[in-house]
């Protein structure tokens, strides 16, 4: 027993092993990425267990993911030799949360059956409560009211303790009672939603003070990981947990880093941590100082970038590893561009017997996952995509998709049923029975039972008038198909149909999200010829099979990926206004900037031995080029550590190549990506200004007269 115990111990650093076995009291690890903070956390878990010092039922550990927290089960497991016969109370902060209220729902007054509702439910049910109170929902869209209570939910604020100005901001001053109607709706119908979950707890625990105790005494050892990016709610029921009155020191160990935190735009307050030795007297505070995960040049680059923030505890890094490879970076024409090069790389990779599994794309926003999805298909490189759906099943995507579809080919009865309510039309149960009826009954499509339908006085006028309206609608979209621009047309059905606009309305941070997606669905059409040909494409990418092969490319946001790692991760998108995002960019103040370039932070040291980071010299924005400008970041990261890359994905597109407008008739260095560039170029009749682009001084994209004659990794000096 004590010799197998030694054996994981041996595999730990001084620091890391006193925080180990630092047993009794509260400890915090303060420490880097790549430090070993997650490793500290599973190795004290296995030696706590090891010792006999609780049992798997008495340890309380907290992972900031699901994911996280099977993978921290298993290497447990792995460490003891043998599997833990379950570790009921490690998840997340939610999954503690929900298992707790189900044993003492009666004591909240909830039943043990409680449902938890989705975003949507949550949505629809407080629409309900403003159409009871006759708030104009456009003025006043549910989904601000859904984000205030959220927002407050997660300082841990119940209605009746929302401080008095802050519900002005809503229906003039009525946010605090729609609040609190709001919680009394969803008691009758015995339901929580995600925020309730801690808040419930908090209620629980306060109000009963025994059941708190049981709770204190069974949990004799408190974990938590990615502690910077816990929210006030989670941090005082932590608090609560951890108080013994018993005089027994509290063994909480949290572990984290101020430079890793990303989710402030969603109430996680990087305070909680700086505030640890204060919250919990006589606390330990270790540091680690090594990194195992990366590289000297992909520390070298992340820890240079980081120090650009000012709000930060600051720390000293090392390595003993390699060198390794420096950072690359490339520019790339546009994000087609980008995509071909990734691939092309990725494939490059593959040849030279790197896992799929090892390689991983971080993105800043979700539709830039497109691209990728579209060129990995045409590739046939396996990928997945963690943390969220696939590009094409978006809930957005899917609707556009069906009208796109039912606008083709009016007999599609399954796309039909998608939207014929969405947004809300009044078509709802009532007139989707009707018409399936009738087309059972005649053995027609429901488009056509539809055309019957409102020809009779079956349905209420209301619904009669809404369904001849979207009939009518999409025949005039149909005869639009030939004369039309497929682009175009594709923005007008989405706008006259209110589907833009039902987003638009929505103003929540998830609906931004959704309208850049939908831009850059028909973004990309203008790849393609017509509406019949995207259709197409979109089809077989829809259905490209992706259940088998288990050795898959990583797909996912910078947002996920916290506590990853890979051998190789790119990094695409790296454009002022993308990263940092123009939303954090139009905010006041630093903060919004740091937190990106703490994303940014995060995403390098993601990386094992390579990173790369590309950037787009043009995008697309409905048809219209726009010249992007590549990532302040890119300028941040120190340049011993950073290679530009060489000619390489740049090939054709070198500076002689097209130093003038000649050059582009000629054709011949042109590849295809490249023609389809420039078509679309000539359609959408912008010119993209092609200005030479640089990083301390070095030439990294071509353009222009002005770069004409010079190499790519040529130092160049502007003159200003
Ligand atoms: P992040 O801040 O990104 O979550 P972290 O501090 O949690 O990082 P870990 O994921 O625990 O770091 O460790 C990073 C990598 O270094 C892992 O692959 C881990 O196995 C390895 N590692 C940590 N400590 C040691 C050690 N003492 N010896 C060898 N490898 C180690
Ligand atoms: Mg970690």
């Amino acid at each position: 027993m004590r010799r197998g115990a030694d054996r994981y111990l041996e595999a730990l650093n001084p620091e890391q092993r006193e925080a180990v076995e630092t047993l009794d009291g509260p400890l915090l690890v303060l420490a880097g990425a790549g430090t070993g903070k997650t490793r500290v956390l599973t190795t004290r878990i296995a030696h706590l267990l090891r010792l006999g010092r609780a049992h798997p039922g008495q340890i309380l550990a907290v992972t900031f993911t699901n994911k996280a927290a099977r993978e921290m089960k298993q290497r447990v497991s792995e460490l003891i030799g043998g599997a833990v016969e379950g570790m009921p109370w490690l998840g997340t902060f939610h999954a503690i949360g929900v298992k707790i209220l189900r044993r003492h729902a009666e004591l909240v007054d909830l039943k043990p059956s409680f449902t938890v509702l989705d975003t949507d439910d949550q949505i629809r049910l407080i629409k309900q409560l403003l159409a009871a109170e006759n708030i104009d929902e456009k003025r006043w869209p549910a989904r601000v009211l859904a984000s205030m209570i959220d927002g407050w939910k997660n300082r841990g604020l119940r209605s009746e303790r929302v401080p008095d100005g802050e519900s002005y901001g809503f229906a003039n001053g009525k946010g605090r009672d729609l609040y609190a109607a709001y919680q009394r709706r969803l008691k009758d119908l015995n339901a929580v939603d995600f925020g309730d979950l801690l808040l419930e707890n908090l209620r629980l625990f306060q109000d009963h003070p025994d059941v708190l105790a049981r709770y204190q005494q069974r949990f004799r050892y408190m974990l938590v990981d990615e502690y910077q990016d816990t929210n006030v709610a989670q941090y005082l029921w932590l608090r609560l947990l951890a108080q013994r009155e018993d005089g027994e020191p509290q063994n909480v160990c949290c572990v984290g880093d101020d430079d890793q935190s990303i989710y402030g735009w969603r109430g996680a307050e990087v305070d909680n941590i700086l505030r640890f030795e204060t919250d919990f007297p006589g606390a330990k505070v270790i540091r680690l100082e090594r990194n195992y995960r990366s590289t000297a040049h992909i520390l070298g680059a992340a820890s240079g970038l980081i120090a650009h923030n000012q709000g930060r505890l600051g720390k000293t890094l090392h390595t003993e590893g390699d060198d390794g490879e420096k950072v690359v970076v490339q520019g790339c024409w546009d994000d087609e561009e980008e995509a071909r090069v990734i691939g092309e790389d990725i494939e490059q990779l593959q040849r030279h017997e790197h896992a799929l599994n090892e390689i991983a794309i971080l993105v800043r926003a979700s539709f830039q996952m497109r691209a990728f999805e579209d060129r990995f298909i045409t590739l046939g490189l396996d990928y997945r995509v963690i943390g969220g759906p696939r590009f094409y099943e978006r809930q957005e995507i899917r609707d556009a998709i069906a009208y796109l579809d039912v606008t083709l080919n009016p007999s599609n009865d399954l796309k039909f049923e998608r939207i014929v309510n969405v947004p809300r039309r009044g078509l709802g149960e009532a007139t989707l029975k009707s018409l399936h009826q009738l087309a059972r009954a005649n053995e027609i499509p429901l488009t056509q039972a539809a055309r019957l339908i409102v020809e009779t006085e079956e349905l209420k006028p209301k619904p009669r008038r809404a369904l001849a309206g979207l009939l009518a609608d999409f025949d005039r979209w149909r005869s639009m198909v030939d004369t039309m621009r497929h682009t175009e047309l594709a923005e007008l059905i989405l706008d006259e149909s209110g589907y833009t606009g039902m987003w638009q309305a929505d103003r929540s941070q998830q609906a931004e999200g959704r309208l850049e997606n939908l831009k850059e669905l028909i973004r990309f059409m203008e790849e393609f010829d017509t509406l019949a040909g995207f259709m197409e494409h979109v089809s077989l990418v829809m259905d490209a099979a992706t259940e088998e092969g288990t050795d898959r490319v990583n797909l996912m946001t910078l947002h996920s990926a916290k506590g990853l790692e890979f051998d190789t991760v790119f990094l695409p998108g790296w454009d002022e206004g993308l990263l940092p995002h123009q939303r954090s960019l139009d905010e006041a103040g630093r903060s919004g900037l740091e937190e990106e370039r703490r994303l940014a932070h995060v995403g390098l040291t993601r990386a094992r031995k390579n990173a790369k980071i590309t950037f787009a010299q043009n995008r697309r924005n409905y048809g219209m080029w726009q010249t992007a400008v590549p990532s302040r970041f890119i300028d941040e990261l120190p340049h011993e550590h950073v290679q530009v890359a060489e000619d390489d994905g740049l090939r054709g597109y070198g500076p002689s190549r097209f130093d003038s407008e000649d050059m582009f008739a000629s054709g011949n260095y042109e590849t295809p990506g490249w023609q389809r560039a420039r078509a679309n170029r000539q359609r959408s009749g912008g010119a993209p200004r092609r200005e030479p682009i640089t990083i301390e001084g070095t030439l990294v994209a071509a353009s222009t007269a002005e770069g004409a004659g010079l190499e790519l990794g040529q130092r160049v000096f502007h003159q200003k």
